[in-house]
């Protein structure tokens, strides 16, 4: 079978095979959720097919919403790519022929000459008009200022939906997502990913003592606290009210029990005074759970071991950290704690 005719072939069937999971998942056959999944299928893409196996294997949401932000992220960076070789191409071909125009069968190249090769090179990209009165080589063109601003209103949002309004730190949602990315650079650099679960101790008792006021203040501190005790690619998130998850990407699990430990500490000697009341907030101190993921597993799974562990350091006396090789057959209950 001839060259083409295979490709045609096999585009029709990655073709239904794209449509048939946009189908099974509840999507929109609409061009984008199209493109993202001709692409898995297609397997053009490592970093799609491993972000969206980890998806569906962890049954998180791959929505018409999800599948737009796959489609921003893994397929349109290739089509501008594409985009720019080929302008660029065209550029360069455009200025070789000027040159060689310009030196055509000439000894000396007057001022003339030089005026109208600027003038020439000037117009390379611009809309120009041919022969037969219609626009052409329009490529280089800006997109109007209302699209960029749109994408800068865009980006802000994204940002603010990742964002937790009280700390300032990443939010949960915002966690679940770079857990899911660690977890895939994980799989193909093959390196450990660790995770904590930091839970403040009795913080009930802050608020009914000194105030709400007071409390989000101690939450504020501590998650400044915690930014200052891990590196640039470990991301620190507030993921529940008094609760905060750390990331730490390539960290064995000695490493991430000395992160923790040291979080632990620092935590410890926090010496804090309310703002408004002006009152000794006393010591603060947090218990902290860790974990390491096992390559494949769902992420639901490490989550729950570092959870487990926590409710451990809870039981053990708190102001401590567990990590999940303490936890033994004996499974923690949560309720035990309660
Ligand atoms: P433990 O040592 O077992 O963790 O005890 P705890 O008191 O910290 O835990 P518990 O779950 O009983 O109480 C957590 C409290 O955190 C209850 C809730 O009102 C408070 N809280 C949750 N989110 C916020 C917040 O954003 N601001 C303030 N000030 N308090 C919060
Ligand atoms: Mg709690
Ligand atoms: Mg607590």
């Amino acid at each position: 079978m001839p060259q083409q005719e295979q490709y045609r072939q096999r585009s029709y069937a990655l073709s239904r095979q794209a449509l048939e999971l946009i189908h099974e998942l509840g999507l929109s056959a609409n061009p984008i959720n199209f493109a993202v999944f001709f692409a898995y299928f297609e397997k053009s893409n490592d970093d799609l097919v491993a972000l969206i196996d980890i998806l569906r294997t962890n049954k998180r949401v791959l929505d018409d919403l999800k599948c737009h932000e796959l489609y921003l992220r893994f397929i349109e960076p290739d089509r501008i790519e594409l985009l720019r070789e080929t302008v660029t191409g065209d550029v360069h071909q455009q200025v070789s022929d000027l040159v060689n125009r310009l030196c055509a069968g000439k000894e000396q190249i007057s001022t003339a000459d030089l005026r109208q090769a600027t003038s020439d090179l000037l117009s390379i990209g611009k809309p120009s008009t041919t022969q037969h009165g219609k626009t052409a080589g329009n490529n280089a063109e800006q997109p109007p200022a209302e699209v960029t601003q749109l994408l800068l209103d865009l980006e802000e949002m994204k940002r603010e939906a990742h964002t937790d309004g009280l700390t300032g730190i990443a939010n949960r949602k915002a966690f679940d997502e770079s857990l899911r990315d660690a977890a895939m650079a994980t799989m193909e650099g093959g390196e450990c990913l660790s995770i904590l679960l930091i839970d403040i101790d009795h913080f009930k008792r802050i608020n009914d003592r000194h105030g709400h006021q007071a409390g989000d203040q101690v939450i504020r501190t501590l998650a400044k606290s915690l930014q200052e005790n891990v590196k640039g690619r470990d991301t620190t998130a507030r993921y529940g009210g008094e609760e905060f998850a750390v990331i730490l990407p390539a960290t064995t699990m000695t490493d991430a029990m000395r992160v923790a430990e040291n979080i632990r500490a620092s935590i410890e000697s926090l010496h804090l005074k309310s703002i408004n009341r002006n009152e000794d907030l006393g010591q603060i101190t947090a218990s902290i759970g860790v974990a390491t993921y096992q390559l494949g597993e769902p992420l639901t799974r490490v989550i729950e071991r570092a959870d487990q562990a926590l409710y451990l350091a809870k039981e053990s006396g708190r102001n401590c950290v567990m990590n999940q090789n303490d936890l033994q057959d004996e499974p923690v209950k949560r309720a035990a704690n309660a």
